[in-house]
């Protein structure tokens, strides 16, 4: 038996009336309640954002999220579950640190993880990332940062001070071509999905620095000369990053914008 049946077969008057209004009273509280709270959430979301730019009176241009794929990599799948609340947060880019998680090929070969992402995957990650509409950035360790190539056997001999193998020599012609080889690889990668804008080529935490002959052999040939001028020790170092900053910069300006 249905309720209305239920309320038509009551005898009283007063108890039909009785229960209609009731109903009517519990649909309305209910309504009510969830409008309100619906209200009151999209309030208090307004208000944090507006608090924020308020608070820090600051237009981002760029909001890039830089994800650490090295060490312990997350699932790609994971990744693209988490794109769209990134998007919602305001990102506008993803900053892509491969180091031994990028599946090069060739020479570099040795230089990839045993559980490193493949090229399809990967492709359908950054693919799907781009039709939401962020910027991918790749970011390319070309000074500091190198343990995942200096590590390697085949690659020692480049190292800065043989000791550690964090810092890559920048003098070494051979240097030049690994750098090059890594960068031309995940540009070519890169330019399949979408043509880049921006690369990031690290420079950071240098620490082994003017350690190798070469370098110090190098000092004397142009160095000398700026010591003379400016006496500054400080100016000496500025000068050997930028003549390997300048070297780099000339392939990377080839293949597309340079970094600005
Ligand atoms: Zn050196």
């Amino acid at each position: 038996m249905g309720l209305f049946s239920f309320i038509f077969k009551m005898r009283s008057v007063k108890m039909k009336m009785f229960v209609v209004i009731t109903l009517i009273l519990v649909i309305y509280l209910i309504v009510s309640y969830v409008l309100l709270e619906k209200w009151y959430t999209r309030s208090q979301k307004d208000q944090d954002r507006d608090s924020l730019e308020q608070k820090w009176n600051i237009t981002l241009q760029y909001v890039v999220v830089h994800l650490d794929l090295k060490g312990s990599p997350p699932l790609l799948s994971y990744l693209q579950s988490i794109l769209k609340q990134l998007k919602d947060h305001g990102t506008t880019a993803l900053l892509m640190e491969y180091e031994d998680m990028f599946p090069f090929e060739g020479a570099l070969v040795n230089l990839t993880a045993r559980n490193c992402y493949k090229k399809d995957e990967l492709k359908e990650f950054l693919t799907f990332a781009v039709q939401m509409g962020l910027e991918i950035i790749p970011l390319v360790q070309t000074f500091g940062h190198m343990e995942y190539a200096l590590k390697l056997r085949e690659f020692q001999h480049l190292r800065e001070d043989p000791k550690y193998p964090d810092s890559i020599c920048p003098s070494a012609n051979e240097s030049q071509e690994l750098i090059r080889e890594i960068l031309r690889q995940v540009i070519q990668f890169h330019s399949t999905i979408a043509p880049l804008k921006h690369i990031h080529i690290g420079f950071d935490e240098v620490y082994q620095f003017r350690v190798c002959d070469l370098c110090f052999q190098k000092k004397t040939k142009f160095e000398k000369r700026a010591e003379r001028v400016t006496r500054n020790e400080w100016a000496n170092s500025e000068k050997r990053v930028f003549e390997h900053d300048g070297r780099l910069l000339a392939p990377l300006a080839r293949a597309g914008r340079p970094p600005s």
